[in-house]
Parts: C-alpha cells; structure tokens; sequence
C-alpha cells in the first residue's frame, strides 16, 4: 500500500493590505539607520521603520518584523503595505520630488492648451502620490516647494481641462 503524501499546499500570495501602514513622522537618519519614519498601523499601533545601513534592508519595530522577518530576510505587512503605497519615492525621494517639482514648473510655463494636458498626463500619477506623501510626512522645506508649485500649476492645469 503507498502512503498517502498530504498534498502540499500551494503557496498563495497574500494581498498586500494597503492601510496597513500609514506614515506619521519622517525623522533623522541615526547611525545605523536611514529613511528612519514612525508608521501606525490599520490597529492603531505605531512602529518605526528604516533602512537598515548595514545591508540595505528594510526593518520595522513590530513584533512579527523581529521574530520571523528579520531571519527569513522578508517584509513584514507594514513594509509591505508601503512599498506598495510609496515604493519610488521611500527608495528614492529627492528624485521623485525633483522629477515632479521640474513636470509642474515646465506646466506653469506652457500656453498650448492640449502640450499643458499632454505634460500633465505624463506626471499626474507620480504628481498624486507625492501629493499624498506630503500630506503624511513632516518635512517641511521639501513638501512647501512641491506644495507651492503644485498650486500653481493646478490653476494652468484646471484653465487647460476648461477650455478643452
Ligand atoms: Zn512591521
């Protein structure tokens, strides 16, 4: 008689839950650490986050990160939730602020109604995110220039969509 095996289970990708973070406060990098920021979570508990200097891999206060992640070399869901949310501006912020700081200017300078929607097409969803980035963290100089130009180019973009 041959053993039954138990059917292996397919390995299934949990969803990444979206509202399983949300990001509070960015803060100073510290020896070890960068892109240090305080998160709470969907349950309400606050966690800190950041890059780990040493090999470059995400870390984060809670629980599950410490006692399994750490060891599996994985992301735990507030990392994940994140990732998923900010992926291009946590990995490379002063990039995505400067690419979408430069799009708008270029907006504001424009007269041509259809190149002003073609120029914000392009931009629009990096643009979106950055917006609801700076409604998150506290850094102050970085989100007024983007807020500032955003306005601006806002009233070019809404005159455009108009007149269309
Ligand atoms: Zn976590």
């Amino acid at each position: 008689m041959n053993e039954t095996r138990k059917p292996t289970k397919p390995a299934v990708e949990t969803p990444v839950n979206p509202n399983a973070a949300t990001i509070l406060v960015k803060l100073q990098d510290s020896g070890q650490y960068s892109k240090r920021r305080d998160i709470v979570s969907d349950s309400g508990n606050k966690y800190r986050i950041a890059i780990r200097k040493s090999d470059r891999r995400w870390t984060c206060s809670c629980m599950g990160w410490k006692t399994q992640c750490n060891k599996k070399g994985t992301d735990c869901k507030h990392i994940k939730a994140l990732k998923d949310k900010y992926g291009p501006l946590l990995n490379d912020e002063n990039k995505m602020f400067k690419d979408v700081i430069e799009g708008l200017k270029a907006i504001v300078q424009l007269k041509n109604t259809s190149t002003i929607l073609e120029a914000w097409t392009a931009i629009r969803e990096k643009a979106e995110m950055v917006a609801e980035y700076c409604t998150l963290v506290e850094d102050t100089t970085k989100t007024e220039a983007f807020t500032t130009v955003f306005k601006q180019a806002k009233v070019v973009i809404m005159a455009a969509l108009t007149e269309e």
